[in-house]
């Protein structure tokens, strides 16, 4: 299936690199990316547990105007939350078992639907990532302090 375009980047679409140092900046990020998402959209979030990967999603439902809280839904894979501009659908595969479990959820609805979708460990499922998503990777670098996050969003 063929993608549209998959979020309106800040950059007008290249690859962007931002520092964080707090969480509340990983949070403002998210927010304004969330601000801007078209509907379906896929947004990858590449990171090592505690990255900040949940943070980014709390920040990027309340930029849909998501009121609901959001958490991370690592022990149900899929949480919808239908309350905002867009539906989101949060993803956080890192326990799945087997792949066909993304088949049972029915993840392709989500991914090729008018929502838009935030995927926590993505590498876990990189056979039925779509054609074209965005890539948000947050890399802890620890010589720069416990809170530093560096962050790349860019195209695939
Ligand atoms: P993940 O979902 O990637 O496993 P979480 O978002 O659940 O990680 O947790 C990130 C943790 O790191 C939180 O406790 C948050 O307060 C902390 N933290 C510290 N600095 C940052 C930062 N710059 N950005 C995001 N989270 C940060
Ligand atoms: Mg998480």
């Amino acid at each position: 299936m063929e993608r549209r375009k998959a979020v309106r980047l800040a950059a007008g679409g290249e690859a962007f690199v931002m520092e964080s140092l707090s969480p509340q900046d990983t949070w403002e990020l998210g927010k304004r990316l969330g601000k801007e998402a078209e509907p379906g959209c896929v947004i990858c979030l590449d990171g090592d547990l505690g990255a900040g990967k949940t943070v980014f999603t709390q920040g990027f439902a309340a930029g849909l105007g998501i009121r609901e809280p959001v958490n991370s839904p690592t022990f149900t894979i899929l949480k919808e939350y239908e309350d905002g501009r867009l539906p989101l659908y949060h993803f956080d595969v890192y326990r799945i078992g087997d792949i066909s479990e993304m088949d049972e959820i029915g993840y392709e609805d989500c991914f090729y639907g008018d929502g838009v979708c935030l995927v926590e460990w993505p590498s876990r499922i990189e056979k039925l990532l779509p054609k074209h998503y965005v890539s948000v990777s947050i890399e802890q670098a620890p010589e720069k302090g416990f809170d530093y996050r560096k962050i790349t969003v860019e195209e695939r």
